[in-house]
This record gives structure tokens, C-alpha cells and sequence, in this order.
């Protein structure tokens, strides 16, 4: 239910300002604040005038509704009927100073109602309280019309001071942002040369790079050239010396003390050495000079594997020793198939030279798009810090050449040349006194 608080009647010019008196006290008394009374009261005399104008008596209602928020409501009536439209034509900018308005045609007249929503404070009113706001209402008696021509003075002068300091903190606002904006444009054009001074270094340095890495990859190669002449003219002279220690050891030959056979034998095998690291450094020099093209076709893994296990078995002499080649569990990839076979037999080698007891075993599955080869021992291990070390040139684990007797260290390598070259990559796995897995992934459909 909504609550009336006062009411009045209107017919004359005078009571315009009666009405719009007691309209700003019913507005303080519910706890609107100063401008929210002027609104309200200026709304109700404009309203009033318009009325009053047409010679009818209205009647004023202004009442208090709590649900569902606090809201004074001013309702406006006289009897002339069929006067909405044009009245809410008249009124239009009347409703921007409350937050609802609307103008009817009801049973008994034309009627006017206004809503102006109360600050949260008023949700307090109590019965009690409305009793005494209506009392004091009920005493109010309205002034002369210069008694408010002076407040509407008052409140015009406090509405033109209050526009004139909003103005004033705009022109403020407005220097203070242009006083910011100066700022961050300097901050912004200090942080674009900052960065463009960074992009230069950032460009110098990549040059830098680009040059040393033109460097590097002439360095490489004049190594790898330098390598394979140095290795090939050295062939020729080693063969000779190796066929040379035959010839002198040969029975039809001069018949030699022991101590020169010894030593013509240590020539043969030193030589023999020799011809083997020559041979590998050619090898290695060749892969790194790009100068190795793979051939793929469908290889038959099941004869890979059969030849492998039959030029390898005389290798694996130690009796405790197990050397297992498993049946592939692929039949066939598309690879080239020396390269294939260098790499198997440079990895189940080492794996032999390297495992004193327990196994040696070669397998093949499929993961994926790979063929996973895997060349596992029970052997000496590798410490996992070296695990990569053992693919550069020359490395070999310190005290493991005491196991296999020799080697050169570029068997890995140029394994992993190898590998990379066909496509896939060669990794190990180990621990030492356990073994190593070194396994290599190639692409089943080839390079
Ligand atoms: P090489 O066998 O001629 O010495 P590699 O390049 O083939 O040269 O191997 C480098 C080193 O890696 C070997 O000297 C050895 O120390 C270590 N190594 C390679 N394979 C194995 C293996 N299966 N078990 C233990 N150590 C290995």
C-alpha cells in the first residue's frame, strides 16, 4: 500500500507556488537531498501551471511507496478528460527531472503521476515517523509568491555556482590530462628509441652470427677436405708397408731372426692400425663433406639381420657371452641398405668389444612411424655424464680401450652421421657395470 502524505488542490496562479512549496517539503522530509527537492518541486510547479492553465481544479496526492524500493509518487488529477496526449506533449520535459512519468486518461479525469526514486537513507521511514512527517506537513502554511521567487533566486544562483565549479574541475581535468598525455607520449617515444636501439644491436649481433656461422661451416669443410686428401695419400703408402711386412715375413723370403720377425710382425700390425684409422677418418670425412648419398630401396630386414648374424658370430669368441639376433619384427623398410648395415655392424662391434659376460643382442620394432633398432649388452657401461662424448670424434671412455685392445673413436660418429643422414637419430642409454642400449630410429618409409 502506498502511504499519503499530504495533498492540496490547485485552481488559482498562487497556488503554482503553494504546490511547488510544499512539494520541495515533502521532498525533504522523505530525504531527498537539495537538488533532488528543486527537481522534484520544479517538476510539480511546471506540471501545476500547465494545469492550472486550462481553468480545471486539480487535486495533488503525494504519497510514499516502500516495494520494491522506496519512491516518492506525486499523482496530478483534474476532471477535464481526453486531455492526455496534448498534456504529456506540454509536460515532455518535465519528465526528465524525475526518473518516471506518465499521463492517463483515467475514469474520473486526466491524470498526471511522477516517481522519483528515494537515496537508500529513506528505506529507514517507519509508520511513526511517517505520522510525524505528515503532522509537520499538515502545519506547513505556504509563503507568498516573493517569499519563493527569493528561494527559486537562491536556487538558481546555487545551481549556476555549482555548473560554474563543475566546469572549472573540467578545465582542470582537461589540463591535468593533457599535462599525462605529454607524459606518456615522451615515456613512448623514449621507449621506441630504446627499443630501436635494441633492435640494432639485436641486428648486428645476428650479422655477427651469420658471418662467424659462414666461418664455421668453412672451417668444417676445409677440415673434412683436409682429412680425406690426408687420408687417401696416406692409404697408398700404408698398404705398401703392410704388403712390404708380409713379404719379409714370407717363408720364400730371407729367413730372419726372432727379434726381426717380432718386429717386422709389430710393423705389420701398427700398420694394420693405421690403415684401419685412416680408413674410418676417410669414412667420417666423406659423411661430413656431404659427399654420401644414400640409396634407398625395400630392404629386406630378415637379410640384413642373417648376414649380420653371420659375419659377426666369429667376433663373438668369449664363450660367456651370448649373441642373439632376433627376427626383425618388421619385414621390410625403405632405407639404404649399406648404410643400414655399417651403422648395425659399428654398433653390435662395439657392443661385442666391449661385453665380458652375459649378451649382446640386436632387435628390430616398429613405434610409429619408425623402425626402432635397439643393440643392447650387459657390458662395461658408459658413466652418464659421457653419454654424448662418445659421438665426438676421437672420444673413448677412459680405460675402456683396455677391454677391446683398440678402436680410433670415430666409429660413433661416423655411425651417427650415418644415421642422421638417412633420417633418423642414434641414442644410447647406459649404466655403467650394467650395459648399453644404443638404439637407432629411422623412418620407415625412408629418408
Ligand atoms: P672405438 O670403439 O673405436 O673406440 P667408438 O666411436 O665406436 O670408438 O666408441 C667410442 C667410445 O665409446 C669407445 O671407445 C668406448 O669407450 C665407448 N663405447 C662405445 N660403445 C660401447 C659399448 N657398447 N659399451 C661400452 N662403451 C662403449
Amino acid at each position: 500500500m502506498d502511504d499519503l502524505l499530504a495533498h492540496m488542490r490547485i485552481g488559482v496562479a498562487q497556488d503554482v507556488f503553494a504546490v511547488r512549496q510544499l512539494g520541495r517539503e515533502v521532498a525533504r522530509e522523505v530525504g531527498l537531498e537539495g537538488q533532488d527537492q528543486t527537481r522534484v518541486a520544479t517538476a510539480l510547479s511546471e506540471a501545476a501551471r500547465v494545469m492550472v492553465a486550462s481553468g480545471q481544479v486539480t487535486t495533488v496526492a503525494f504519497q510514499l511507496r516502500r516495494d520494491p524500493a522506496p519512491t516518492l509518487l506525486v499523482e496530478m488529477e483534474h476532471p477535464a478528460r481526453g486531455d492526455a496526449a496534448t498534456l504529456a506533449q506540454q509536460l515532455k520535459a518535465v519528465g526528465r527531472l524525475v526518473d518516471t512519468m506518465e499521463v492517463a486518461d483515467g475514469e474520473t479525469g486526466t491524470v498526471v503521476r511522477m516517481a522519483r526514486r528515494l537515496p537508500p537513507g529513506a528505506a529507514r521511514l517507519t509508520l511513526d515517523h511517517m505520522d510525524e512527517i505528515r503532522a509537520r506537513l499538515d502545519e506547513h502554511r505556504p509563503g507568498t509568491p516573493l517569499d519563493e521567487l527569493a528561494v527559486q533566486n537562491q536556487q538558481l544562483i546555487a545551481a549556476l555556482d555549482e555548473v560554474r565549479a563543475q566546469r572549472d574541475d573540467l578545465a582542470r581535468l582537461n589540463a591535468e590530462l593533457e599535462e599525462t598525455n605529454k607524459g606518456v607520449m615522451a615515456l613512448y617515444n623514449q621507449l621506441s628509441e630504446e627499443l630501436e636501439e635494441t633492435n640494432r644491436g639485436v641486428v648486428a649481433l645476428y650479422a655477427e652470427l651469420d658471418e662467424k656461422s659462414v666461418q664455421l661451416r668453412a672451417a668444417s669443410e676445409a677440415k673434412s677436405r683436409f682429412l680425406a686428401n690426408v687420408s687417401h695419400e696416406l692409404r697408398a703408402p700404408v698398404t705398401a708397408i703392410i704388403g712390404l711386412g708380409r713379404l719379409l715375413a714370407d717363408e720364400g723370403s730371407d729367413k730372419l731372426t726372432s727379434e726381426q720377425g717380432r718386429q717386422v710382425e709389430l710393423i705389420r700390425t701398427s700398420a694394420t692400425d693405421l690403415l684401419t684409422l685412416v680408413n674410418d677418418l676417410l669414412d667420417l670425412a666423406k659423411a661430413e663433406a656431404g659427399r654420401i648419398d644414400p640409396v634407398p630401396s625395400d630392404v629386406d630386414l630378415r637379410a640384413v639381420f642373417g648376414q649380420l648374424r653371420g659375419t659377426l658370430r666369429p667376433l663373438a669368441t668369449r664363450p660367456e657371452v651370448e649373441f642373439v639376433v632376433e627376427e626383425p619384427g618388421l619385414p621390410s623398410i625403405r632405407t639404404d641398405e649399406v648404410l643400414l648395415g655399417q651403422v648395425l655392424r659399428n654398433l653390435l662391434t662395439n657392443a661385442i668389444k666391449f661385453t665380458a659376460a652375459g649378451s649382446v643382442r640386436l632387435r628390430v620394432t616398429r613405434a610409429g612411424d619408425d623402425a626402432v633398432f635397439e643393440v643392447a649388452d650387459t657390458g662395461a657401461g658408459i658413466p652418464p655424464e659421457l653419454h654424448e662424448r662418445i659421438f665426438e670424434e676421437f672420444y673413448q671412455v677412459p680405460g675402456s680401450r683396455a677391454l677391446s685392445g683398440k678402436g680410433t673413436g670415430l666409429g660413433l660418429p661416423y655411425a651417427r652421421r650415418l644415421v642422421t643422414i638417412l633420417g633418423g637419430a642414434l641414442r644410447v642409454t647406459s649404466e655403467p657395470g650394467k650395459g648399453s642400449t644404443f638404439t637407432v630410429a629411422l623412418p620407415v618409409g625412408g629418408p
